[in-house]
């Protein structure tokens, strides 16, 4: 799933009107460079390793508070540890298998995908592809976006900080993200009456809106036509959909949101599905959204 997201992304790139021809080249390099790392690292496997690793690191059954404080102080010293060491080149260093999360490094350029979020409603082995890529893959896709997004895009194939495109096409990045940027400051939360902030949430809306952009285009261009769900009378392309939708379900209460929104670099749920689909065109079509309606608006935002 991973390689087709690349190339996903590649041919997307071949139709991008804003990128200057000569970025292009250097920008699919870089998605093609990009590594990634599945389940767990292979250390664990050794028992040696993995006693030496959580040695220092105690947890008793009634103590869940202790625990937390002990396990953040254990991370504490491991980071600290680290101090002018030399760099280990890999990306388990800050996450670990059991995360119900995906990471991309910009300083690696790699994505890292524990054996975490590896399950239902994201992924399963014998789930249909629609619900596969509507799922991981638009996380995946997500992460391969957080590379060319705001901050990404200041780091080169092999991570390091620099100018690697012409200022033409960055000015031409950063008008198509005020697009974006306006989007979301518009959404307000129903529970605190609040605006996002759409500054903030920029890097995270951008990798939202070409994680999905690029999850489709993959699944439609390699998948075989599946199944469709007895009972259901969705077609594949709105399932794909509904699939994704469904991974941001969320319940705030008014302080909880007032909190999200402060401390948060991600858009609340609801506006990282509402947000995404509204500049989508197959998401569209797929619902037929009349033409100006608040799904189908006529101002369409895209970076990616
Ligand atoms: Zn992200």
């Amino acid at each position: 799933m991973f390689r087709t997201l690349q190339q996903a992304f590649s041919s997307l790139l071949a139709t991008n009107g804003w990128l200057q021809k000569e970025d292009k080249s250097a920008t699919a390099e870089k998605v093609d460079a990009m590594t990634v790392e599945i389940g767990y690292p292979e250390w664990i496997k050794h028992n040696t390793n993995l006693d030496a690793e959580y040695a220092n690191l105690t947890a008793e059954e009634d103590e869940y508070f202790k625990n937390s404080l002990r396990y953040r102080e254990w991370t504490s010293r491991r980071e600290l540890a680290l101090l002018r060491k030399n760099v280990e080149n890999s990306l388990w260093s800050f996450a670990g298998p059991a995360d119900v999360n995906a990471y991309y490094s910009y300083t690696r350029n790699g994505v890292l995908l524990p054996a975490g979020i590896l399950q239902p409603p994201l992924y399963h082995k014998d789930l249909p592809w629609y619900s596969n890529y509507g799922g991981i893959g638009v996380v995946l896709g997500h992460e391969i976006m957080h590379g060319f997004n705001n901050i990404g895009r200041r780091y080169d194939k092999d991570g390091n900080y620099r100018t690697w495109w012409t200022q033409r096409s960055s000015d031409s990045f950063k008008e198509e993200s005020q697009c974006i940027i306006d989007q979301y400051s518009d959404f307000v939360m129903p529970e605190n009456n609040r605006s996002l902030n759409g500054q903030k949430t920029q890097s995270e809306n951008i990798a939202d809106n070409g994680g999905l952009r690029v999850s489709y285009e993959a699944y439609t261009d390699k998948m075989p036509e599946g199944p469709r769900l007895p009972g259901i009378d969705f077609t594949q392309e709105q399932m794909f959909f509904l699939s994704f939708s469904q991974i941001y379900c969320t319940v705030f209460t008014p302080k909880g949101a007032d909190v999200y929104i402060d401390t948060n670099v991600h858009s609340p749920g609801r506006y990282r599905a509402i947000g995404s689909l509204q500049n989508n065109e197959a998401f569209n079509a797929a619902f037929s959204c009349p033409a100006g309606s608040y799904m189908n608006p006529d101002v369409k935002c895209r970076v990616w």
